[in-house]
Protein backbone atom coordinates (compact mmCIF):
# COMPACT_ATOMS: atom_id res chain seq x y z
CA UNK A 1 0.00 0.00 0.00
CA UNK A 2 1.30 3.30 -0.70
CA UNK A 3 1.67 5.75 1.98
CA UNK A 4 -0.62 8.23 -0.09
CA UNK A 5 -3.62 5.90 0.15
CA UNK A 6 -3.19 6.15 3.96
CA UNK A 7 -2.03 9.61 4.95
CA UNK A 8 -4.08 12.41 5.07
CA UNK A 9 -4.10 15.33 2.96
CA UNK A 10 -1.47 18.47 3.67
CA UNK A 11 -3.55 21.14 5.95
CA UNK A 12 -2.77 24.70 5.96
CA UNK A 13 -2.25 26.27 9.24
CA UNK A 14 -2.70 29.93 10.60
CA UNK A 15 0.33 31.91 9.14
CA UNK A 16 2.30 33.02 12.58
CA UNK A 17 3.68 36.66 12.70
CA UNK A 18 7.32 37.14 12.25
CA UNK A 19 9.93 37.94 14.41
CA UNK A 20 10.00 41.09 16.16
CA UNK A 21 12.42 41.39 18.20
CA UNK A 22 15.96 39.55 18.20
CA UNK A 23 18.41 39.37 21.17
CA UNK A 24 20.08 42.40 19.44
CA UNK A 25 17.24 45.00 20.13
CA UNK A 26 14.68 43.57 22.44
CA UNK A 27 11.79 45.01 23.65
CA UNK A 28 11.56 46.10 27.47
CA UNK A 29 7.79 45.49 28.78
CA UNK A 30 6.24 45.58 32.62
CA UNK A 31 4.85 42.87 34.67
CA UNK A 32 1.16 43.56 35.34
CA UNK A 33 0.53 40.12 37.45
CA UNK A 34 2.83 37.37 38.49
CA UNK A 35 0.29 34.55 40.30
CA UNK A 36 0.93 31.10 41.31
CA UNK A 37 -0.92 28.22 39.48
CA UNK A 38 -0.24 25.97 42.34
CA UNK A 39 -1.02 25.95 46.32
CA UNK A 40 1.43 27.59 48.52
CA UNK A 41 2.42 23.92 50.36
CA UNK A 42 3.02 22.10 46.86
CA UNK A 43 6.78 21.36 46.41
CA UNK A 44 7.31 23.22 43.30
CA UNK A 45 6.45 26.27 42.18
CA UNK A 46 4.20 27.24 38.68
CA UNK A 47 3.38 31.25 37.96
CA UNK A 48 0.94 32.49 35.53
CA UNK A 49 2.85 35.74 34.71
CA UNK A 50 0.94 38.53 32.80
CA UNK A 51 3.46 41.36 30.80
CA UNK A 52 1.87 44.56 29.46
CA UNK A 53 2.25 45.06 25.69
CA UNK A 54 0.03 48.37 25.89
CA UNK A 55 1.98 51.17 23.54
CA UNK A 56 4.20 48.34 22.17
CA UNK A 57 3.81 47.12 18.32
CA UNK A 58 4.77 43.13 19.80
CA UNK A 59 1.90 41.03 17.75
CA UNK A 60 1.81 36.85 17.94
CA UNK A 61 -0.05 34.65 16.63
CA UNK A 62 -1.15 31.34 18.93
CA UNK A 63 1.56 29.05 19.34
CA UNK A 64 4.33 30.89 19.55
CA UNK A 65 6.75 31.51 22.17
CA UNK A 66 8.20 34.55 23.92
CA UNK A 67 11.83 34.63 24.57
CA UNK A 68 13.39 36.23 27.96
CA UNK A 69 16.47 37.79 27.90
CA UNK A 70 17.12 37.19 31.96
CA UNK A 71 19.40 39.78 33.39
CA UNK A 72 23.41 38.95 34.55
CA UNK A 73 25.95 37.26 33.28
CA UNK A 74 26.81 33.22 32.90
CA UNK A 75 29.89 31.59 34.11
CA UNK A 76 32.11 32.90 31.27
CA UNK A 77 31.12 36.45 31.83
CA UNK A 78 28.65 36.82 28.72
CA UNK A 79 25.16 38.22 29.15
CA UNK A 80 22.87 35.20 29.76
CA UNK A 81 21.06 33.57 26.48
CA UNK A 82 17.50 33.88 26.13
CA UNK A 83 15.13 31.12 27.22
CA UNK A 84 11.51 30.73 25.53
CA UNK A 85 8.48 30.47 26.83
CA UNK A 86 5.33 28.97 25.13
CA UNK A 87 2.74 32.51 24.85
CA UNK A 88 -0.45 30.87 27.53
CA UNK A 89 -2.74 34.04 26.44
CA UNK A 90 -4.55 34.23 22.74
CA UNK A 91 -3.69 37.66 20.76
CA UNK A 92 -4.95 40.43 22.36
CA UNK A 93 -4.42 39.41 26.12
CA UNK A 94 -6.02 37.32 28.68
CA UNK A 95 -9.82 37.88 29.39
CA UNK A 96 -10.14 41.02 31.84
CA UNK A 97 -5.94 42.13 31.02
CA UNK A 98 -6.40 43.82 27.46
CA UNK A 99 -3.23 43.99 25.45
CA UNK A 100 -1.14 41.65 27.86
CA UNK A 101 0.71 38.41 27.10
CA UNK A 102 0.87 35.39 28.93
CA UNK A 103 3.50 32.88 30.41
CA UNK A 104 2.92 30.13 32.39
CA UNK A 105 6.72 29.44 33.74
CA UNK A 106 7.65 26.79 36.14
CA UNK A 107 10.42 27.55 38.34
CA UNK A 108 13.52 24.92 37.99
CA UNK A 109 15.68 23.89 40.82
CA UNK A 110 17.42 21.00 41.28
CA UNK A 111 20.52 19.17 43.18
CA UNK A 112 23.54 18.40 40.96
CA UNK A 113 25.49 15.97 41.28
CA UNK A 114 27.45 17.04 44.84
CA UNK A 115 24.15 17.74 46.17
CA UNK A 116 23.97 21.60 45.62
CA UNK A 117 21.19 23.14 45.07
CA UNK A 118 20.88 24.40 41.26
CA UNK A 119 18.45 27.49 40.36
CA UNK A 120 17.49 27.93 36.47
CA UNK A 121 18.52 31.33 35.86
CA UNK A 122 15.49 32.57 33.66
CA UNK A 123 12.54 30.23 35.41
CA UNK A 124 13.58 32.37 38.82
CA UNK A 125 14.04 35.41 37.33
CA UNK A 126 10.87 35.56 35.88
CA UNK A 127 8.66 33.87 39.18
CA UNK A 128 10.63 36.10 41.37
CA UNK A 129 8.88 38.98 38.99
CA UNK A 130 6.91 41.46 41.48
CA UNK A 131 3.89 43.95 39.47
CA UNK A 132 5.53 46.97 37.78
CA UNK A 133 9.28 45.37 37.13
CA UNK A 134 10.93 45.53 33.80
CA UNK A 135 11.52 42.54 31.62
CA UNK A 136 13.46 42.17 27.98
CA UNK A 137 11.53 40.25 25.88
CA UNK A 138 12.42 39.07 22.05
CA UNK A 139 10.23 37.20 19.68
CA UNK A 140 7.35 35.84 18.76
CA UNK A 141 9.34 32.70 17.94
CA UNK A 142 8.71 29.87 16.44
CA UNK A 143 5.84 29.13 13.25
CA UNK A 144 5.30 25.67 13.20
CA UNK A 145 2.78 24.94 16.16
CA UNK A 146 -0.42 26.88 14.71
CA UNK A 147 -3.91 26.16 14.85
CA UNK A 148 -5.67 25.08 11.26
CA UNK A 149 -7.22 27.60 8.43
CA UNK A 150 -9.81 24.80 8.44
CA UNK A 151 -12.51 25.17 11.03
CA UNK A 152 -13.73 21.89 10.50
CA UNK A 153 -10.41 19.84 11.54
CA UNK A 154 -10.47 17.89 14.57
CA UNK A 155 -8.17 18.60 17.37
CA UNK A 156 -6.02 16.93 19.43
CA UNK A 157 -4.05 18.86 22.50
CA UNK A 158 -1.81 16.43 24.21
CA UNK A 159 0.09 18.43 27.13
CA UNK A 160 2.47 17.69 30.10
CA UNK A 161 3.35 20.31 32.84
CA UNK A 162 3.87 23.70 31.61
CA UNK A 163 3.20 22.17 27.75
CA UNK A 164 -0.18 23.34 28.65
CA UNK A 165 0.54 26.94 27.62
CA UNK A 166 -0.07 27.11 23.90
CA UNK A 167 -3.41 25.22 24.50
CA UNK A 168 -4.52 27.84 27.08
CA UNK A 169 -3.81 30.47 24.14
CA UNK A 170 -5.75 28.00 21.31
CA UNK A 171 -8.57 27.27 23.72
CA UNK A 172 -9.36 30.99 24.96
CA UNK A 173 -8.98 31.75 21.13
CA UNK A 174 -12.00 29.81 20.47
CA UNK A 175 -14.33 30.55 23.95
CA UNK A 176 -13.34 34.06 24.55
CA UNK A 177 -13.03 35.59 21.62
CA UNK A 178 -15.24 33.62 19.16
CA UNK A 179 -12.35 31.95 17.07
CA UNK A 180 -14.52 29.84 14.59
CA UNK A 181 -14.15 25.75 15.25
CA UNK A 182 -16.89 23.04 14.12
CA UNK A 183 -14.94 20.16 15.07
CA UNK A 184 -13.76 18.17 17.76
CA UNK A 185 -11.63 19.29 20.40
CA UNK A 186 -9.62 16.96 22.66
CA UNK A 187 -7.14 18.16 25.59
CA UNK A 188 -4.93 15.53 26.83
CA UNK A 189 -2.91 17.20 29.73
CA UNK A 190 -1.03 15.15 32.11
CA UNK A 191 1.15 16.44 35.34
CA UNK A 192 1.52 14.38 38.79
CA UNK A 193 -0.50 15.49 41.23
CA UNK A 194 -4.21 17.34 41.43
CA UNK A 195 -2.40 20.12 42.78
CA UNK A 196 -0.46 20.87 40.09
CA UNK A 197 -3.09 20.45 37.74
CA UNK A 198 -2.30 23.46 35.96
CA UNK A 199 -5.47 25.83 34.85
CA UNK A 200 -7.87 22.99 36.36
CA UNK A 201 -7.35 22.97 40.33
CA UNK A 202 -8.40 24.67 43.32
CA UNK A 203 -6.19 27.54 42.65
CA UNK A 204 -6.91 28.30 38.99
CA UNK A 205 -9.55 26.68 37.02
CA UNK A 206 -9.47 28.29 33.84
CA UNK A 207 -10.21 25.00 32.11
CA UNK A 208 -12.99 24.05 34.28
CA UNK A 209 -15.03 27.12 32.61
CA UNK A 210 -14.79 25.76 29.86
CA UNK A 211 -18.27 23.80 29.06
CA UNK A 212 -19.47 23.21 25.10
CA UNK A 213 -20.09 19.73 23.33
CA UNK A 214 -17.28 20.36 20.71
CA UNK A 215 -14.10 20.22 23.93
CA UNK A 216 -13.78 16.89 25.49
CA UNK A 217 -10.85 17.25 28.79
CA UNK A 218 -9.03 14.12 30.10
CA UNK A 219 -6.99 14.51 32.73
CA UNK A 220 -3.80 11.92 33.37
CA UNK A 221 -2.52 12.27 37.24
CA UNK A 222 1.02 10.40 37.59
CA UNK A 223 1.35 10.47 41.55
CA UNK A 224 -1.58 11.11 42.68
CA UNK A 225 -2.60 7.39 43.16
CA UNK A 226 0.45 5.19 44.35
CA UNK A 227 -0.97 2.20 42.63
CA UNK A 228 -2.33 3.60 39.50
CA UNK A 229 0.41 6.28 37.77
CA UNK A 230 -2.10 7.12 34.99
CA UNK A 231 -0.15 9.31 31.56
CA UNK A 232 -1.51 11.10 29.06
CA UNK A 233 -0.39 7.88 26.90
CA UNK A 234 -2.62 5.71 29.05
CA UNK A 235 -6.07 7.84 28.43
CA UNK A 236 -5.29 7.85 24.93
CA UNK A 237 -5.44 3.66 25.08
CA UNK A 238 -8.63 3.97 27.21
CA UNK A 239 -10.23 6.80 24.63
CA UNK A 240 -8.86 4.72 21.44
CA UNK A 241 -12.12 4.58 19.76
CA UNK A 242 -12.87 7.94 19.75
CA UNK A 243 -9.53 9.34 18.65
CA UNK A 244 -9.22 6.29 15.79
CA UNK A 245 -12.83 7.55 14.67
CA UNK A 246 -10.94 11.11 14.42
CA UNK A 247 -7.62 9.65 12.55
CA UNK A 248 -9.81 7.57 10.16
CA UNK A 249 -11.33 10.77 9.38
CA UNK A 250 -8.83 11.93 8.36
CA UNK A 251 -9.09 16.22 8.80
CA UNK A 252 -7.11 16.23 12.36
CA UNK A 253 -3.85 17.82 13.84
CA UNK A 254 -2.06 16.62 16.99
CA UNK A 255 -0.14 19.18 18.98
CA UNK A 256 1.83 17.80 21.47
CA UNK A 257 3.67 20.03 23.98
CA UNK A 258 5.67 19.94 27.33
CA UNK A 259 8.22 17.19 28.36
CA UNK A 260 10.51 15.42 25.58
CA UNK A 261 9.95 12.18 27.30
CA UNK A 262 5.72 12.17 26.31
CA UNK A 263 6.61 12.22 22.71
CA UNK A 264 7.74 8.59 22.75
CA UNK A 265 4.92 6.69 23.76
CA UNK A 266 2.67 8.70 21.76
CA UNK A 267 4.47 8.34 18.45
CA UNK A 268 4.06 4.53 19.16
CA UNK A 269 0.21 5.29 19.97
CA UNK A 270 0.21 6.61 16.48
CA UNK A 271 2.38 4.03 14.48
CA UNK A 272 0.38 0.98 15.97
CA UNK A 273 -3.18 3.14 14.77
CA UNK A 274 -1.62 3.11 11.27
CA UNK A 275 -0.35 -0.37 11.36
CA UNK A 276 -3.22 -2.20 12.58
CA UNK A 277 -5.67 0.11 10.90
CA UNK A 278 -4.10 -0.30 7.46
CA UNK A 279 -2.50 -3.53 8.03
CA UNK A 280 1.03 -1.98 7.34
CA UNK A 281 4.06 -3.58 8.41
CA UNK A 282 6.78 -0.57 8.21
CA UNK A 283 10.40 -1.13 9.18
CA UNK A 284 12.18 1.83 11.06
CA UNK A 285 12.97 3.95 7.78
CA UNK A 286 9.47 3.44 6.40
CA UNK A 287 8.29 4.25 9.89
CA UNK A 288 10.43 7.77 10.14
CA UNK A 289 9.29 8.58 6.47
CA UNK A 290 5.59 8.28 7.31
CA UNK A 291 6.10 10.34 10.37
CA UNK A 292 7.81 13.09 8.95
CA UNK A 293 5.44 13.18 6.16
CA UNK A 294 2.52 13.68 8.90
CA UNK A 295 4.49 16.70 9.85
CA UNK A 296 5.07 18.24 6.68
CA UNK A 297 1.18 17.62 6.21
CA UNK A 298 0.77 19.40 9.13
CA UNK A 299 -0.88 17.04 10.90
CA UNK A 300 1.29 16.33 13.60
CA UNK A 301 2.88 19.08 15.56
CA UNK A 302 5.56 19.10 18.31
CA UNK A 303 6.69 21.27 20.51
CA UNK A 304 8.91 19.46 23.69
CA UNK A 305 11.80 20.68 25.73
C1 LIG B 1 9.94 26.27 22.53
C2 LIG B 1 10.08 26.24 24.04
C3 LIG B 1 9.01 26.59 24.81
C4 LIG B 1 9.12 26.56 26.21
N1 LIG B 1 8.03 26.91 26.96
C5 LIG B 1 8.14 26.88 28.30
C6 LIG B 1 6.98 27.23 29.09
O1 LIG B 1 5.90 27.55 28.58
N2 LIG B 1 7.14 27.21 30.45
C7 LIG B 1 8.32 26.85 31.05
O2 LIG B 1 8.39 26.88 32.29
N3 LIG B 1 9.40 26.51 30.31
C8 LIG B 1 9.34 26.54 28.97
N4 LIG B 1 10.45 26.21 28.22
C9 LIG B 1 11.72 25.92 28.92
C10 LIG B 1 12.46 27.25 29.17
O3 LIG B 1 12.89 27.80 27.94
C11 LIG B 1 13.71 27.08 30.03
O4 LIG B 1 14.52 26.08 29.48
C12 LIG B 1 13.41 26.73 31.49
O5 LIG B 1 12.63 27.76 32.09
C13 LIG B 1 14.71 26.58 32.28
O6 LIG B 1 15.44 27.74 32.14
P1 LIG B 1 16.32 28.33 33.34
O7 LIG B 1 17.10 29.49 32.81
O8 LIG B 1 15.48 28.54 34.54
O9 LIG B 1 17.27 27.14 33.67
P2 LIG B 1 18.82 27.04 33.26
O10 LIG B 1 19.63 27.91 34.12
O11 LIG B 1 18.93 27.17 31.78
O12 LIG B 1 19.05 25.55 33.68
C14 LIG B 1 18.30 24.54 33.01
C15 LIG B 1 19.23 23.37 32.82
O13 LIG B 1 19.40 22.77 34.09
C16 LIG B 1 19.48 21.40 33.93
N5 LIG B 1 18.46 20.77 34.79
C17 LIG B 1 17.19 21.16 34.96
N6 LIG B 1 16.55 20.34 35.82
C18 LIG B 1 17.47 19.42 36.17
C19 LIG B 1 17.42 18.29 37.00
N7 LIG B 1 16.31 17.96 37.66
N8 LIG B 1 18.56 17.56 37.13
C20 LIG B 1 19.69 17.89 36.49
N9 LIG B 1 19.78 18.94 35.65
C21 LIG B 1 18.69 19.69 35.50
C22 LIG B 1 19.24 21.07 32.50
O14 LIG B 1 20.49 20.82 31.87
C23 LIG B 1 18.66 22.32 31.94
O15 LIG B 1 19.04 22.53 30.62
C24 LIG B 1 10.35 26.19 26.82
C25 LIG B 1 11.43 25.83 26.01
C26 LIG B 1 11.30 25.85 24.65
C27 LIG B 1 12.49 25.46 23.82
Amino acid sequence: MKFEQVLPPFVKIIEAQDMLYKPKNPLKIRVVQNTKLVPEDYEEDVRHIILDLKNTNYVYTEGQSLGVLPPGVDEKGKPHKLRLYSIASPYGGDPDYPNTVSLCVKRVVYKNENGQVIKGVCSNYLCDLKEGDEVLVTGPAGKHFSLPEDPNTDLIFLATGTGIAPFRAFLFKFFYQNHPHNAKIYLFFGTRYKKDHLYANDINNDFLKLKDDRFVFYSALSRENPNKKIYVQHLLEEHKEEIEEILKRKNFIIYICGLKGMEDPIIRFLRSFYEKTYSLTLSEPEWEEFFNQLSRLNRLVIETY
